[in-house]
């Protein structure tokens, strides 16, 4: 037996996943990167095997198995999908700020149907003026008795359109920059709330990302997510925890490229040898299995770091370098399996030419790399560690 980083009952949630994603999902990849469809079949596979479940709590209706075993999930069905581990990361992504600053009540209401994925959900943060620099953002939201009334747009959301929740942030206090910012639950047929123009794109492509609009979109006030002013603290605690997400998704996209790039190396023969006995190929296979590994490794210690109630500054950290590696990890292991391919790397008829284009996004969403090196850095500089220098005069 293999070692393994997961405990028994972990193997087993595991190899279900796994099972399902390669004998239900791998079948359906290519069909779904070349209609651009958004796969509804694969979220009647999750919601009837209970995947949806992982990522929730037993009190509302999840398993209650914790972040570690979330982010093997997507990483298994990443492997083979990309846009089917999306699935998986953005509902996710979509429930954490009911998860981490819901009141009982909000919770009691809304995640039971995002465990069950009889819902499904979307964060919507960025805007067309404003990504990185999130605190820019011009959507208002503005109480007016019971309710709150948000006019604006949202761009480059995922599941738009599919989704029928969403985490929307606003400013209710437009002069006070990112303390003035609030987080609410928009549902799909609030009054004034609209979606606007699907984006085509380079990868991921059965997965939605469109824009949002409010216009004069009316909720009710019970519906804002923590106090006004919070909202900005909310999308920064969210990001910490979903980034993960994003970094499984990368990690599966590598994995499942070196898996396939090593089946094609053996198989293939040149100069009478199979080309993984060239010495460069080889090397080329080395590398990239070697950057997988490393990569799950920070990914599974944020997952036990985030298991074990690890708060603060130090997950924040850990979120960003799972994030970092597992993505550049993904965009240059791609890369290296259609070189191994050749010129049948960089055609249809293979998957690697899918994987390479799947892997770009996610060194952009949920924060770009730039973001994520600032970020490390930013808490690098902030902690009190002891080097060498210390006690030099
Ligand atoms: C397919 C897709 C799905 C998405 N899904 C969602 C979603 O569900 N919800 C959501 O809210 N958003 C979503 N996004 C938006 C995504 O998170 C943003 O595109 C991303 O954060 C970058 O913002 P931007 O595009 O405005 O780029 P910009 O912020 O304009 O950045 C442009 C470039 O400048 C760099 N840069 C910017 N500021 C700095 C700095 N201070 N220091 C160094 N470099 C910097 C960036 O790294 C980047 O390389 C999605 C985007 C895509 C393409």
């Amino acid at each position: 037996m293999p070692w393994e980083p997961l405990t028994d009952d972990q193997l087993e949630i595991r190899d279900l996943v796994r099972r399902v994603a390669r004998e239900r999902i791998a079948p359906r990849a290519a069909e779904i990167d070349e209609s651009h469809e958004f796969p509804w079949d694969v979220v009647e596979l999750f919601r009837e095997h209970g995947i949806f479940g992982l990522l929730f709590d037993e009190e509302w209706g999840g398993t209650g198995t914790g972040a570690l075993l979330s982010l093997v999930a997507i990483e298994e069905v990443s492997k083979v999908c990309a846009t089917s581990g999306l699935i998986l990361a953005v509902q996710e992504l979509g429930s954490l700020a009911l998860k981490l600053a819901g009141t009982e009540e909000q919770k009691a209401r809304f995640l039971p149907s995002l465990a069950s994925g009889d819902t499904l959900t979307a964060y919507a943060l960025t805007e067309a003026g404003s990504g990185s620099d999130s605190a820019a953002m011009r959507t208002t939201a503005r109480r007016e008795g019971d309710e709150y009334r948000l006019d604006g747009g949202k761009r480059f959301i995922t599941n738009a359109g599919v989704a029928g929740l969403y985490t929307v942030f606003a400013k209710t206090d437009p002069e006070a920059g990112h303390k003035g910012i609030s987080c609410f639950v928009v549902e799909a047929d609030a009054p004034g709330f609209s979606v606007g123009r699907i984006e085509p794109k380079l990868g991921i492509k059965g997965s939605t990302t469109g824009e949002v609009f409010f216009d004069g979109c009316r909720i009710p006030a019970a519906n804002l997510i923590g106090a006004e002013g919070d909202g900005f603290r909310i999308a920064m605690r969210v990001l910490d925890r979903s980034r993960p997400g994003i970094a499984a998704q990368a990690l599966g996209i590598a994995q499942g490229a070196t898996d396939y790039a090593l089946d094609y190396a053996k198989g293939r023969e040149t100069m009478g040898k199979p080309i993984a006995s060239h010495q460069l190929v080889a090397a080329k296979l080395a590398d990239m299995e070697t950057a997988c590994q490393a990569a799950r490794g920070l990914l599974y210690r944020f997952g036990r770091m985030a298991d074990d109630g690890v708060e603060g500054p130090e997950l924040t950290k850990a979120s960003a370098e799972a994030k970092l590696f597992c993505s550049d990890t993904a965009m240059w292991v791609t890369t290296e399996a259609v070189q191994i391919l050749g010129g049948y790397g960089y055609v249809k008829e293979y998957p690697v030419e899918r994987m390479m284009r799947d892997a770009k996004i996610t060194q952009i969403y949920e924060g770009t790399n730039e973001v994520q090196r600032l970020v490390i850095a930013r808490e690098m500089v902030r902690e009190t560690r002891s080097s060498l220098l210390a006690g030099v005069a």
